[in-house]
Protein backbone atom coordinates (compact mmCIF):
# COMPACT_ATOMS: atom_id res chain seq x y z
CA UNK A 1 0.00 0.00 0.00
CA UNK A 2 2.61 2.58 1.17
CA UNK A 3 4.34 2.42 -2.45
CA UNK A 4 1.40 3.54 -4.31
CA UNK A 5 0.69 5.66 -2.01
CA UNK A 6 3.72 7.70 -2.37
CA UNK A 7 3.26 7.61 -5.66
CA UNK A 8 0.18 9.53 -6.20
CA UNK A 9 0.45 11.44 -3.06
CA UNK A 10 3.73 13.29 -4.41
CA UNK A 11 1.76 14.37 -7.35
CA UNK A 12 -1.12 16.17 -5.67
CA UNK A 13 -1.65 19.71 -5.15
CA UNK A 14 -4.38 21.16 -2.48
CA UNK A 15 -7.20 21.61 -3.13
CA UNK A 16 -7.30 18.19 -5.04
CA UNK A 17 -9.82 19.17 -7.79
CA UNK A 18 -9.59 21.49 -10.70
CA UNK A 19 -13.42 22.43 -12.01
CA UNK A 20 -16.62 22.39 -10.58
CA UNK A 21 -17.42 19.48 -12.28
CA UNK A 22 -14.33 17.42 -10.47
CA UNK A 23 -15.57 18.81 -6.93
CA UNK A 24 -19.03 17.65 -7.40
CA UNK A 25 -18.01 13.97 -8.91
CA UNK A 26 -16.18 13.55 -5.84
CA UNK A 27 -18.48 15.38 -3.54
CA UNK A 28 -20.87 12.62 -4.96
CA UNK A 29 -18.65 9.21 -4.88
CA UNK A 30 -17.69 10.10 -0.83
CA UNK A 31 -21.59 10.91 -0.28
CA UNK A 32 -22.47 7.41 -1.70
CA UNK A 33 -19.58 6.14 0.51
CA UNK A 34 -19.66 2.93 -1.64
CA UNK A 35 -18.27 2.70 -5.67
CA UNK A 36 -21.09 4.75 -7.49
CA UNK A 37 -21.45 3.48 -11.61
CA UNK A 38 -20.71 6.42 -13.78
CA UNK A 39 -23.98 6.07 -15.07
CA UNK A 40 -25.64 6.66 -11.99
CA UNK A 41 -23.15 9.44 -11.58
CA UNK A 42 -24.17 11.54 -15.30
CA UNK A 43 -27.57 10.47 -13.91
CA UNK A 44 -27.32 12.57 -11.26
CA UNK A 45 -24.99 15.29 -12.03
CA UNK A 46 -26.29 18.19 -14.50
CA UNK A 47 -23.19 18.48 -16.44
CA UNK A 48 -23.15 16.49 -20.10
CA UNK A 49 -22.20 12.93 -20.32
CA UNK A 50 -19.18 13.71 -22.49
CA UNK A 51 -17.99 16.64 -19.56
CA UNK A 52 -18.54 14.07 -16.58
CA UNK A 53 -16.62 11.08 -18.76
CA UNK A 54 -13.55 13.38 -19.80
CA UNK A 55 -13.64 14.87 -15.83
CA UNK A 56 -13.60 10.82 -14.23
CA UNK A 57 -10.80 10.41 -16.96
CA UNK A 58 -8.90 13.14 -15.39
CA UNK A 59 -10.01 11.82 -11.43
CA UNK A 60 -8.35 8.41 -12.38
CA UNK A 61 -5.55 9.73 -14.00
CA UNK A 62 -4.48 11.97 -10.55
CA UNK A 63 -5.81 8.92 -8.79
CA UNK A 64 -8.60 10.50 -6.73
CA UNK A 65 -10.97 7.80 -8.24
CA UNK A 66 -10.33 4.05 -9.36
CA UNK A 67 -12.70 1.89 -11.44
CA UNK A 68 -13.32 -1.10 -9.03
CA UNK A 69 -15.42 -4.02 -11.17
CA UNK A 70 -18.69 -3.17 -12.95
CA UNK A 71 -22.09 -2.34 -11.81
CA UNK A 72 -25.29 -4.78 -12.63
CA UNK A 73 -26.41 -4.68 -15.55
CA UNK A 74 -29.19 -1.88 -16.24
CA UNK A 75 -29.65 -3.31 -19.90
CA UNK A 76 -26.84 -2.23 -22.45
CA UNK A 77 -23.28 -2.35 -21.52
CA UNK A 78 -21.99 -2.75 -17.83
CA UNK A 79 -20.98 0.80 -16.66
CA UNK A 80 -18.19 0.78 -14.34
CA UNK A 81 -17.92 1.38 -10.67
CA UNK A 82 -16.00 4.30 -9.33
CA UNK A 83 -14.42 4.33 -5.90
CA UNK A 84 -11.91 6.75 -3.99
CA UNK A 85 -9.08 4.10 -3.30
CA UNK A 86 -7.02 4.24 -0.41
CA UNK A 87 -3.97 5.30 -2.87
CA UNK A 88 -5.62 8.69 -3.17
CA UNK A 89 -4.39 9.48 0.16
CA UNK A 90 -4.61 9.57 3.76
CA UNK A 91 -6.43 12.04 6.17
CA UNK A 92 -5.08 12.37 9.83
CA UNK A 93 -8.36 12.88 12.10
CA UNK A 94 -7.57 14.28 15.53
CA UNK A 95 -10.11 15.15 18.32
CA UNK A 96 -8.55 17.22 21.16
CA UNK A 97 -11.02 16.91 23.75
CA UNK A 98 -10.92 18.38 27.29
CA UNK A 99 -10.10 15.22 28.94
CA UNK A 100 -8.72 12.80 26.33
CA UNK A 101 -6.92 12.89 22.47
CA UNK A 102 -8.46 10.59 19.93
CA UNK A 103 -6.54 10.24 16.60
CA UNK A 104 -7.42 8.00 13.25
CA UNK A 105 -6.35 7.37 9.92
CA UNK A 106 -8.75 7.33 7.27
CA UNK A 107 -9.30 7.18 4.04
CA UNK A 108 -9.85 10.65 1.50
CA UNK A 109 -13.17 8.58 1.63
CA UNK A 110 -13.79 8.64 4.82
CA UNK A 111 -13.23 5.24 5.92
CA UNK A 112 -11.80 5.00 9.52
CA UNK A 113 -8.47 3.14 9.25
CA UNK A 114 -6.85 2.85 12.38
CA UNK A 115 -7.38 5.23 15.45
CA UNK A 116 -6.37 5.26 19.22
CA UNK A 117 -7.03 7.36 22.01
CA UNK A 118 -5.75 8.37 25.59
CA UNK A 119 -6.41 10.61 28.58
CA UNK A 120 -4.98 13.67 28.59
CA UNK A 121 -5.26 17.07 29.86
CA UNK A 122 -6.04 20.03 27.59
CA UNK A 123 -4.80 22.30 30.15
CA UNK A 124 -1.39 21.03 29.67
CA UNK A 125 -1.43 23.57 27.09
CA UNK A 126 -0.34 23.30 23.23
CA UNK A 127 3.14 22.05 23.07
CA UNK A 128 2.92 18.93 25.06
CA UNK A 129 -0.51 18.25 23.63
CA UNK A 130 0.61 18.52 19.83
CA UNK A 131 3.78 16.81 20.33
CA UNK A 132 1.63 13.90 21.77
CA UNK A 133 -0.79 14.17 19.11
CA UNK A 134 2.13 13.55 16.32
CA UNK A 135 3.29 10.93 18.40
CA UNK A 136 0.32 9.31 18.03
CA UNK A 137 -0.23 9.70 14.45
CA UNK A 138 3.33 8.56 13.82
CA UNK A 139 2.47 5.30 15.18
CA UNK A 140 -0.52 4.96 13.14
CA UNK A 141 1.45 5.59 9.90
CA UNK A 142 3.86 2.51 10.79
CA UNK A 143 1.25 0.27 12.23
CA UNK A 144 -0.41 0.84 8.46
CA UNK A 145 2.97 0.90 6.77
CA UNK A 146 2.76 4.79 5.18
CA UNK A 147 4.24 7.66 5.51
CA UNK A 148 4.10 11.40 6.34
CA UNK A 149 3.99 12.22 2.90
CA UNK A 150 0.78 9.64 2.35
CA UNK A 151 -0.81 12.58 4.46
CA UNK A 152 -3.12 14.79 2.64
CA UNK A 153 -4.75 16.85 4.67
CA UNK A 154 -5.11 17.27 8.68
CA UNK A 155 -8.10 17.50 10.74
CA UNK A 156 -8.63 18.82 14.18
CA UNK A 157 -11.05 19.34 16.11
CA UNK A 158 -10.53 21.59 19.68
CA UNK A 159 -12.81 22.54 22.82
CA UNK A 160 -13.09 26.15 22.53
CA UNK A 161 -14.48 28.74 20.03
CA UNK A 162 -12.33 28.43 16.30
CA UNK A 163 -12.40 32.01 14.41
CA UNK A 164 -12.78 30.29 11.06
CA UNK A 165 -10.86 33.08 8.92
CA UNK A 166 -7.57 32.02 10.78
CA UNK A 167 -8.22 28.67 12.22
CA UNK A 168 -6.60 30.37 15.70
CA UNK A 169 -8.77 29.26 18.94
CA UNK A 170 -9.87 32.87 20.38
CA UNK A 171 -10.29 33.15 24.35
CA UNK A 172 -11.16 29.63 24.72
CA UNK A 173 -12.67 29.45 28.59
CA UNK A 174 -11.68 25.47 29.22
CA UNK A 175 -7.81 25.50 27.41
CA UNK A 176 -5.51 28.27 29.12
CA UNK A 177 -2.45 29.03 26.97
CA UNK A 178 -4.12 27.95 23.70
CA UNK A 179 -5.42 31.21 22.82
CA UNK A 180 -4.29 32.03 19.46
CA UNK A 181 -1.82 29.51 19.20
CA UNK A 182 -1.21 28.31 16.19
CA UNK A 183 -1.94 24.63 15.64
CA UNK A 184 -1.20 24.85 11.91
CA UNK A 185 2.21 25.54 12.53
CA UNK A 186 3.20 22.32 14.85
CA UNK A 187 2.52 19.94 12.19
CA UNK A 188 4.12 22.21 9.25
CA UNK A 189 8.08 21.28 9.70
CA UNK A 190 6.53 17.47 9.58
CA UNK A 191 3.53 17.77 7.60
CA UNK A 192 3.40 19.14 4.11
CA UNK A 193 -0.82 18.73 4.37
CA UNK A 194 -2.88 21.58 5.00
CA UNK A 195 -4.46 21.59 8.76
CA UNK A 196 -7.74 22.36 9.29
CA UNK A 197 -9.51 23.33 12.43
CA UNK A 198 -12.63 23.61 14.06
CA UNK A 199 -14.94 23.44 17.37
CA UNK A 200 -15.21 19.44 18.69
CA UNK A 201 -18.75 19.86 18.53
CA UNK A 202 -18.88 21.06 15.29
CA UNK A 203 -16.79 18.12 14.27
CA UNK A 204 -18.87 15.42 16.24
CA UNK A 205 -22.44 17.13 14.60
CA UNK A 206 -20.29 16.46 10.94
CA UNK A 207 -19.44 12.44 11.93
CA UNK A 208 -22.73 11.24 13.60
CA UNK A 209 -24.50 12.97 10.20
CA UNK A 210 -21.82 11.28 8.16
CA UNK A 211 -21.66 7.86 9.41
CA UNK A 212 -23.89 7.83 12.56
CA UNK A 213 -26.98 8.21 13.88
CA UNK A 214 -28.10 11.25 12.05
CA UNK A 215 -27.03 9.88 8.41
CA UNK A 216 -29.36 11.59 6.13
CA UNK A 217 -30.97 13.86 8.37
CA UNK A 218 -30.25 17.20 6.87
CA UNK A 219 -31.61 19.55 10.10
CA UNK A 220 -30.32 18.27 13.70
CA UNK A 221 -28.26 20.08 16.91
CA UNK A 222 -25.67 17.32 18.12
CA UNK A 223 -25.31 18.13 22.08
CA UNK A 224 -21.92 17.17 23.80
CA UNK A 225 -22.10 17.35 27.28
CA UNK A 226 -18.69 16.87 29.05
CA UNK A 227 -16.10 19.04 30.72
CA UNK A 228 -17.90 21.88 28.65
CA UNK A 229 -21.30 21.26 27.09
CA UNK A 230 -21.64 23.22 23.16
CA UNK A 231 -23.71 22.07 20.12
CA UNK A 232 -22.89 21.64 16.29
CA UNK A 233 -25.50 22.49 13.81
CA UNK A 234 -26.63 20.88 10.54
CA UNK A 235 -28.64 23.24 8.60
CA UNK A 236 -30.16 21.98 5.61
CA UNK A 237 -26.95 19.20 5.13
CA UNK A 238 -24.48 22.05 6.11
CA UNK A 239 -23.06 22.59 9.19
CA UNK A 240 -23.98 26.10 10.44
CA UNK A 241 -20.91 27.64 11.80
CA UNK A 242 -22.05 31.08 12.23
CA UNK A 243 -20.08 34.31 10.71
CA UNK A 244 -17.10 34.31 13.31
CA UNK A 245 -17.86 30.15 13.89
CA UNK A 246 -19.21 29.99 17.18
CA UNK A 247 -22.59 29.25 16.30
CA UNK A 248 -24.03 26.78 18.48
CA UNK A 249 -22.11 27.84 21.63
CA UNK A 250 -24.79 26.51 23.80
CA UNK A 251 -23.02 26.21 26.95
CA UNK A 252 -23.10 29.75 28.14
CA UNK A 253 -26.39 30.67 27.66
CA UNK A 254 -27.49 32.25 31.09
CA UNK A 255 -30.08 29.93 33.36
CA UNK A 256 -29.69 31.66 36.18
CA UNK A 257 -28.54 35.20 36.71
CA UNK A 258 -27.05 34.75 40.39
CA UNK A 259 -25.94 31.02 39.67
CA UNK A 260 -21.92 30.72 40.13
CA UNK A 261 -19.40 31.79 38.12
CA UNK A 262 -18.37 30.44 34.67
CA UNK A 263 -14.84 29.46 33.27
CA UNK A 264 -16.14 32.54 30.75
CA UNK A 265 -16.05 35.02 33.33
CA UNK A 266 -20.05 35.63 33.42
CA UNK A 267 -22.54 33.77 36.14
CA UNK A 268 -24.73 30.97 36.04
CA UNK A 269 -24.26 29.63 32.30
CA UNK A 270 -25.49 26.36 31.87
CA UNK A 271 -21.69 24.76 31.84
CA UNK A 272 -21.33 26.24 34.78
CA UNK A 273 -24.43 24.66 35.89
CA UNK A 274 -24.92 21.46 34.45
CA UNK A 275 -21.32 19.96 32.39
CA UNK A 276 -19.27 17.43 34.46
CA UNK A 277 -16.98 19.80 36.98
CA UNK A 278 -20.81 21.11 38.43
CA UNK A 279 -21.94 17.60 38.60
CA UNK A 280 -18.79 16.47 40.73
CA UNK A 281 -19.00 19.03 42.78
CA UNK A 282 -22.73 18.85 43.77
CA UNK A 283 -21.79 15.34 44.07
CA UNK A 284 -19.06 15.86 46.38
CA UNK A 285 -21.41 18.24 48.89
CA UNK A 286 -23.75 15.39 48.93
CA UNK A 287 -20.98 13.19 49.66
CA UNK A 288 -19.72 15.63 52.42
CA UNK A 289 -23.02 15.99 53.88
CA UNK A 290 -23.72 12.32 54.47
CA UNK A 291 -26.32 12.33 52.22
CA UNK A 292 -25.15 9.40 49.68
CA UNK A 293 -23.05 6.63 52.06
CA UNK A 294 -21.63 5.08 48.82
CA UNK A 295 -20.06 8.62 47.41
CA UNK A 296 -19.19 9.22 51.08
CA UNK A 297 -17.28 6.51 51.06
CA UNK A 298 -15.52 6.77 47.47
CA UNK A 299 -14.82 10.52 48.59
CA UNK A 300 -12.91 9.45 52.26
CA UNK A 301 -11.21 6.76 49.96
CA UNK A 302 -9.89 8.89 47.23
CA UNK A 303 -10.09 12.66 48.18
CA UNK A 304 -12.16 13.12 44.98
CA UNK A 305 -15.11 12.00 43.12
CA UNK A 306 -14.90 12.06 39.26
CA UNK A 307 -17.63 12.07 36.85
CA UNK A 308 -17.41 8.02 36.24
CA UNK A 309 -17.91 7.96 40.07
CA UNK A 310 -21.03 10.23 39.55
CA UNK A 311 -22.17 7.92 36.75
CA UNK A 312 -21.70 4.53 38.67
CA UNK A 313 -23.43 6.00 42.04
CA UNK A 314 -26.52 6.86 39.38
CA UNK A 315 -26.39 3.52 37.69
CA UNK A 316 -26.70 1.94 41.02
CA UNK A 317 -29.81 4.04 41.80
CA UNK A 318 -28.25 6.11 44.04
CA UNK A 319 -30.53 8.52 45.37
CA UNK A 320 -28.05 11.96 45.45
CA UNK A 321 -26.60 10.80 42.00
CA UNK A 322 -29.68 10.59 40.30
CA UNK A 323 -31.10 13.85 41.80
CA UNK A 324 -28.10 15.42 41.13
CA UNK A 325 -27.83 14.15 37.00
CA UNK A 326 -31.74 14.48 36.84
CA UNK A 327 -31.66 18.56 37.56
CA UNK A 328 -28.57 19.09 35.04
CA UNK A 329 -30.61 17.13 32.21
CA UNK A 330 -33.32 19.60 33.03
CA UNK A 331 -31.50 22.48 32.60
CA UNK A 332 -29.82 21.27 29.59
CA UNK A 333 -33.37 20.19 28.14
CA UNK A 334 -34.76 23.35 29.08
CA UNK A 335 -32.07 25.36 27.32
CA UNK A 336 -32.18 23.12 24.27
CA UNK A 337 -36.22 23.78 23.99
CA UNK A 338 -35.53 26.93 23.34
CA UNK A 339 -32.89 26.24 20.64
CA UNK A 340 -35.58 23.69 18.99
CA UNK A 341 -38.12 26.73 19.30
CA UNK A 342 -35.35 28.61 16.98
CA UNK A 343 -34.53 26.34 14.56
CA UNK A 344 -37.05 23.32 14.53
CA UNK A 345 -34.54 20.35 13.89
CA UNK A 346 -35.68 17.19 13.08
CA UNK A 347 -33.32 15.23 15.01
CA UNK A 348 -30.91 15.76 18.56
CA UNK A 349 -28.05 13.98 19.10
CA UNK A 350 -26.84 13.86 22.52
CA UNK A 351 -22.78 12.79 22.86
CA UNK A 352 -20.01 13.20 25.07
CA UNK A 353 -18.74 11.86 28.22
CA UNK A 354 -21.56 13.04 30.80
CA UNK A 355 -24.06 11.45 28.11
CA UNK A 356 -22.27 7.68 28.96
CA UNK A 357 -23.92 8.00 32.74
CA UNK A 358 -27.24 5.97 31.48
CA UNK A 359 -30.66 6.73 30.72
CA UNK A 360 -31.70 9.10 33.63
CA UNK A 361 -30.07 12.26 31.64
CA UNK A 362 -31.47 11.62 28.38
CA UNK A 363 -35.06 11.39 30.09
CA UNK A 364 -34.73 14.13 31.81
CA UNK A 365 -33.48 16.08 28.57
CA UNK A 366 -36.28 14.63 26.69
CA UNK A 367 -38.97 15.36 28.95
CA UNK A 368 -38.02 19.08 29.09
CA UNK A 369 -37.70 19.44 25.93
CA UNK A 370 -41.00 17.73 24.77
CA UNK A 371 -42.74 20.12 27.62
CA UNK A 372 -41.38 23.37 26.68
CA UNK A 373 -41.06 23.77 22.97
CA UNK A 374 -43.58 24.28 20.19
CA UNK A 375 -45.90 21.23 19.86
CA UNK A 376 -45.07 21.66 16.61
CA UNK A 377 -41.45 21.69 16.36
CA UNK A 378 -41.77 18.24 18.61
CA UNK A 379 -44.25 16.88 16.78
CA UNK A 380 -41.88 14.25 15.12
CA UNK A 381 -38.45 14.93 17.07
CA UNK A 382 -36.38 12.19 18.20
CA UNK A 383 -34.07 12.82 20.74
CA UNK A 384 -31.24 10.34 20.52
CA UNK A 385 -27.54 8.97 21.87
CA UNK A 386 -24.85 9.19 19.77
CA UNK A 387 -23.74 6.24 17.42
CA UNK A 388 -20.47 6.70 17.02
CA UNK A 389 -19.70 7.78 20.51
CA UNK A 390 -15.89 8.56 20.92
CA UNK A 391 -15.04 8.36 17.31
CA UNK A 392 -17.59 10.60 16.47
CA UNK A 393 -14.91 13.48 16.48
CA UNK A 394 -12.73 11.88 14.51
CA UNK A 395 -15.11 10.58 11.79
CA UNK A 396 -15.93 14.24 11.58
CA UNK A 397 -12.69 15.84 11.29
CA UNK A 398 -12.46 13.23 8.58
CA UNK A 399 -15.18 14.79 6.73
CA UNK A 400 -14.69 18.74 7.62
CA UNK A 401 -10.54 17.86 6.15
CA UNK A 402 -11.95 15.80 3.41
CA UNK A 403 -14.37 18.23 2.15
CA UNK A 404 -12.31 20.75 2.48
CA UNK A 405 -9.66 19.48 0.61
CA UNK A 406 -12.06 18.44 -2.71
CA UNK A 407 -13.93 21.72 -2.19
CA UNK A 408 -12.10 24.90 -4.90
CA UNK A 409 -14.02 27.03 -2.33
CA UNK A 410 -11.97 25.84 0.68
CA UNK A 411 -11.52 28.64 3.71
CA UNK A 412 -8.33 30.09 3.45
CA UNK A 413 -4.61 28.68 4.74
CA UNK A 414 -3.68 31.90 6.01
CA UNK A 415 -2.65 32.86 9.67
CA UNK A 416 -0.71 35.68 11.24
CA UNK A 417 1.95 33.45 12.68
CA UNK A 418 5.04 32.76 10.05
CA UNK A 419 4.72 29.11 9.58
CA UNK A 420 4.43 28.58 5.56
CA UNK A 421 1.60 25.51 5.50
CA UNK A 422 -1.07 24.71 2.94
CA UNK A 423 1.75 24.77 0.52
CA UNK A 424 2.81 21.50 -0.78
CA UNK A 425 7.15 21.58 0.05
CA UNK A 426 7.13 18.14 -1.66
CA UNK A 427 7.92 15.92 0.89
ZN1 LIG B 1 -19.98 30.67 30.56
Amino acid sequence: MSDELVGKAEHQRYPLVEDKVQAEIMAHVRAEARPVSKARLIEALSSSRGKISAEVARLIEKGLLAEEGLAESEGGRRSPLLGIPPSAGLIAAVDIGATSIEVALTTLGNELLAHQGEPSDVRDGPVPILNRVKILISELLDEQAAKRRDVIAIGVGVPGPVEQASGLLTVPPIMPGWDRFPIRDAFAGEYAAPVFIDNDVNVMALGEHWGGVAKGVDDLIFVKIGTGIGSGIIIDGRLHRGTQGCAGDFGHICVDPDGPLCSCGNSGCLEAMAAAPAIVLQAERCAREGDSPPLMALLQEKGELTMKDVGEAARRSDYCALTIIRRSGRLIGQTLASAVNVLNPSMIVIGGGVSRVGHALLAEVRSAVYQRSLPLATRNLPIVMSELDDVAGVVGTSVMAASEVLSLASRKQTQPSAGVVGVRRGA
